[in-house]
């Protein structure tokens, strides 16, 4: 099971009135996934939970921790 399910059609995005744009290709058009990594997983280099976009061209993921659960 990938961690990055995408769970929208491609669409572009905005966060904090921004457009988000992919950091490797300049893609404006993403999957948008949410992501709850287990603490266990040995993948856990992201925060939990996140909102992952998944960049339509390249695969590139961009992600967002939710205002709730910032420091
Ligand atoms: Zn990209």
């Amino acid at each position: 099971m990938s961690i990055f399910k995408k769970e929208t059609e491609a669409l572009s995005y905005t966060v904090k009135d921004k457009e988000i744009k992919c950091g490797h290709c300049g893609n404006n058009i993403f999957h948008r996934s949410y992501s709850r990594i287990e603490p266990v997983n040995v993948f856990t280099f992201a925060p939990n939970p996140a909102d992952c976009y998944i960049c339509a061209s390249c695969g590139h993921v961009e992600w967002f921790v939710p205002d709730e659960e910032k420091e």
